[in-house]
């Protein structure tokens, strides 16, 4: 039998009874007969705690020391689930990123893999050993610093070692049954998907789904890797995320899988801008030359009489000050009136790949809204994918109108939320 590597969600390890749980669940897959490779992420909300700890002792602090604290949470999961094994009687070996041969480029705090040479871990496996290696970070290639890969991307590291090793299957492990039609959290009436083709699993990650870290996902369909999502808490069956090999297209296809939220983002308004050749160009090369990324875009018909148009976009809300602060300064040289900013917007995205073949589904996803009393602010949509920006405060309602309105409500069990703290 072939490596299996599994990951475990900081709320599958929040605390020793969990570590106690997981460990006796890695050691049953060895006892099965595979080899096996351990990627756990941080206990329970230690990242975040790690990163208030930061603010208390500095504002802005910089990004190289923030790796290295952000890491240490990682570095306490995997020596004590390795603990928790060698207590069953089983030899388990851990590992930081850097150790397992993770080598990134040299941006701290969203770091990319650029090559994994897993030695150490193939050596451990070769002795008999569980391999458990510590999610999202790495170590660069040029500085020898020691970096993390992004919010979430243990699961980025878990696919990427399944596929640098070579292993039959990637799971990964977290506090609900796979991939659900709503955030249960959200929608009691979400119903748990079978299996999701990479291509809708790609759309929802980057619509803010947080069950899978977006370039996880890429990863898998660069790489033919399947994944199973599922709960360390129950044994059931999870989601299968399956590739769909390039032109191909499952006979029978729900029109919508899933409704994803995202509540991460900001909205800004440059008000009053001269609407001439190369003004938009100048706006977003500023962005650009500090590294914003931005969703959507929109630009108002201008006004005939005054000659000045709006432009506005949303980014992610970490983002916001730096990109007025880059926009103020070019203020006098583009000649625009003012900018606006606000936090309190969210985003609602339809996804699906069976819309492809339907008319109307645009319809009737905002005339649910509508319904529901939900405000749109911004449209944007993908071949699959349709996303709405609204009032922070009506998310969840929109969530559920459109989950009735596609007729994604299960009429069986409720969702279990196993664990977490939803931060
Ligand atoms: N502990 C990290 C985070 O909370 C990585 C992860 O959980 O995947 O973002
Ligand atoms: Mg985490």
């Amino acid at each position: 039998m072939g490596i299996v590597v599994q990951k475990y969600g900081g709320s599958s390890v929040a605390d020793a009874a969990g570590i106690k749980r997981v460990a006796q669940r890695i050691v049953n897959t060895k006892r099965d007969g595979h080899d096996v490779v351990v990627v756990v992420s941080a206990m329970g909300d230690t990242t975040d705690e790690l990163r208030d700890l930061a603010q208390q002792v500095s504002p802005l602090p910089p990004p190289r020391e923030l790796d290295m604290l952000l890491t240490s949470g990682e570095r306490i999961s995997m020596a004590l689930v390795a603990m928790a094994i060698a207590q069953l009687g089983h030899t388990a070996k851990s590992f930081t990123g850097s150790q397992a041969g993770v080598i990134t480029d040299s941006v701290h705090g969203r770091a990319k893999i650029i090559d994994i040479s897993p030695g150490r871990i193939e050596a451990a496996i070769a002795e008999g050993a569980i391999a458990i290696v510590a999610g999202f970070q790495g170590v660069s290639q040029d500085t020898k610093d020691i970096t993390t890969l992004g919010r979430g991307a243990s699961d980025t590291t878990a696919v990427a070692l399944a596929a640098a090793l070579g292993a039959e299957v990637c799971e990964i492990y977290s506090d609900v049954d796979g991939v659900f039609t709503a955030d249960p959290r959200i929608v009691k009436t979400a119903r748990k998907l079978d299996s999701v083709s990479t291509e809708e699993m790609l759309e929802m990650a980057a619509s803010g789904a947080k069950i899978l870290h977006l370039r996880c996902v890429e990863y898998a369909r660069r790489h033919q890797m399947p994944v199973h999502v599922r709960s360390s808490f129950s044994q059931k069956e999870g989601t299968w995320i399956v590739p769909t090999p390039e032109g191909e297209q499952p006979v029978e296809q729900a029109i919508i899988s899933g409704v994803a939220h995202d509540r991460s983002e900001a909205k800004i308004t440059v008000v009053g801008v001269p609407d001439k050749v190369g003004e938009a160009a100048r706006i977003f090369e500023a962005l650009a030359a500090v590294e914003v990324n931005l969703d959507m875009v929109v630009q108002n018909v201008s006004a005939a009489a005054t000659g000045l148009t709006d432009i506005s976009f949303t980014l992610p809300r970490a983002d916001g000050t730096q990109a007025m602060a880059a926009l103020a300064k070019i203020q006098d040289e583009v000649g625009f009136d003012k900018l606006l900013y606000d936090d309190q917007v969210g985003k609602i995205s339809l996804i699906g790949a069976g819309m492809r073949s339907h008319p109307g589904v645009t319809a009737k996803f905002f005339s649910a809204l509508a319904s529901a009393g939900v405000n749109i602010g911004m449209i944007s949509t993908s071949e699959i994918r349709i996303s709405v920006i609204v009032d922070e405060s009506q998310v969840d309602e929109g969530v559920r109108a459109a989950h009735t309105a596609f007729d994604l409500d299960s009429t069986e069990v409720e969702a279990v939320v196993y664990g977490g703290t939803g931060r």
